[in-house]
């Protein structure tokens, strides 16, 4: 048996699994009810600039508008990693570090799941 094989159990890979597909059902409520509310907004100013005169509140709705853009963006970009972390569950690649072959800790995978690299190896590059 060599050291430097190891792999998380089955069980815990199913732990994983769940934990990450609940991850992924959450991020894509919140990007549908982020998308929803980028819509209103969008609605909103676009009613306030025809009604409205107040230029300080038409440019403020803008920040927001942009700023759940960019939300909407991070959600996408997430729910992408997080399907990764799935791909490499099912690979068998899931929670060992490709530099050094060893097991990542749980409570880092927990928090980034699709982590390739322990924190050691990740902060000697
Ligand atoms: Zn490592």
């Amino acid at each position: 048996m060599s050291k430097n094989n190891e792999k998380w159990s089955s069980e815990k890979l199913l732990y994983f699994e769940k934990l990450v597909r609940d991850k992924i059902d959450s991020t894509k409520e919140e990007l549908e009810s982020t998308k929803k509310r980028a819509e209103q907004m969008r609605d909103a100013s676009q009613n306030n600039a025809i009604y409205s005169s107040h230029m300080a509140d038409a440019s403020g709705d803008h920040v927001e508008l942009e700023q759940s853009y960019y939300m909407i963006a991070r959600l996408e970009k997430f729910i992408k990693y997080l399907s990764k972390a799935l791909q490499m569950i099912e690979d068998g690649t899931f929670g060992v570090c490709v530099m050094c072959n060893k097991m990542i800790p749980q409570a880092r995978l927990e928090e980034v799941p699709h982590t390739t690299k322990c924190v050691g190896c990740k902060e000697r590059i």
